[in-house]
């Protein structure tokens, strides 16, 4: 089938070219101004996306591994501590739980490709310190119960929004739940810096002070260190740049709503498909649009050939992999039978519905 359409999984230069003249002025007036880490501009984007969660606090960092690392030590989760997380996600998960010195407690997921709730609260025991729940594809479970279940047992929530900015539930933002939130911006998350860069929220005074202090070498003022940090700081360029593109992010989210619908009105009536199934109250961002497919190989294959790029969120679960060999007995059977059948489609912003009906388009004619 020799197609000349291409549909790229995304396409990062189209919404640099909408937006150049504005970036490029911001980083000549960083560049110009003198002062390039943790400054102006960190100190605007932390009150703007504070602001733009509703919550209190915002913390600018280096990545979102770091965010979810920082999160965990500012909490005092350490070595002889459990994390039940879930093992369908994106590998920085599980590491922040590991470089930290506590065991991650992995657990499946439910029909929403989200942590199973109720095999969340079975696993907690006394060593239990903490969960981080995944926001995966910009989807989400029921964060509420799981909240009033973290509280009850008295143990911590963290939320891991990587994949999540500006998604919310029951009319509150994702992220904003839990005793800290979890937000990357590399360049492919639905807020993305032209490098790397993350963030923690809270609405906890002193955790906000904990971790101001601790992406900062623990420094209180000037070489004075009130305990062991690190170096996670928020550069300028990267602020900057942020907060021009944060003023789109509510557009861009209702650019992709609008996309995942069309693909929803255009795949519905496909037996061989399952659409993303969207949990009651959740006003989801889709930073994935993630179809089950039966021959999902096959149908990748297909695709590929019609031009179409695809990619599999995750393909190897992380109790699968050999950083975690010790788990790798462990047995997690709808997140093992999920990762056999998901294929994530291209879902952007600056995507035309003229691409979301020609993708839907060459998935039918594959199963004809
Ligand atoms: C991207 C992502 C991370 C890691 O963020 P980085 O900024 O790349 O370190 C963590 N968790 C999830 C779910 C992610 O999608």
């Amino acid at each position: 089938m020799a197609q000349k359409r291409r549909v790229p999984f995304f396409e990062l230069r189209k919404q640099y070219g909408q937006l150049s003249q504005q970036i490029q002025a911001k980083v000549t007036q960083v560049l110009e101004s003198g002062w390039y880490i943790l400054g102006k501009e960190s100190e605007k984007f932390e009150t703007e996306f504070a602001g733009f969660l509703d919550c209190k606090h915002c913390i600018g960092l280096n990545s979102g591994t770091d965010a979810l690392e920082l999160a965990l030590r500012c909490l005092g989760v350490g070595e002889g501590d459990e994390v039940i997380l879930p093992s369908h996600t994106f590998i920085a998960t599980a590491m922040a739980v590991t470089k930290v010195g506590a065991k991650p407690v992995f657990v499946d997921i439910d029909e929403h490709y989200q942590m199973d709730i109720d095999q969340a609260e079975k696993m907690i025991n006394k060593k239990t310190k903490a969960i981080i729940v995944v926001h995966l594809y910009g989807l989400s479970g029921n964060v509420k119960r799981l909240k009033s279940i973290t509280k009850s047992h008295k143990i911590f929530l963290v939320e891991d929004a990587c994949q999540a900015h500006g998604a919310s539930f029951e009319g509150k933002k994702l992220g904003t739940f839990g005793d800290f939130g979890c937000f990357s911006f590399y360049p492919t998350k639905n807020l993305g810096a032209y490098g790397d860069a993350g963030a923690l929220v809270t609405d906890s005074p002193k955790l906000a002070e904990k971790a101001r202090l601790h992406r900062n070498y623990g420094q209180i003022v000037k070489y004075k260190h009130e305990f062991v940090g690190s170096n996670s700081r928020l550069d300028e360029i990267q602020a900057g740049i942020l907060s021009t593109k944060l003023k789109f992010l509510p557009q861009w989210n209702k650019k992709r709503r609008m996309l995942a619908r069309e693909y929803d009105l255009l795949l519905s009536d496909i037996s061989q498909i399952v659409l993303p199934p969207i949990a009651d109250g959740l006003d989801p961002v889709y930073h994935q649009y993630v179809i089950r497919a039966q021959q999902r190989d096959s149908l990748q294959k297909y695709l590929f050939q019609a031009g179409i790029d695809t990619l599999i969120h995750y393909p190897i679960p992380i109790h699968k992999q050999k950083a975690y060999r010790h788990y790798n007995r462990q047995k997690l059977p709808k997140t093992e039978s999920a990762v056999k059948e998901i294929l994530s489609l291209p879902i952007y912003p600056e995507m035309s519905p003229d691409d979301v009906k020609y993708v839907a388009k060459t998935i039918r004619e594959f199963y004809a």
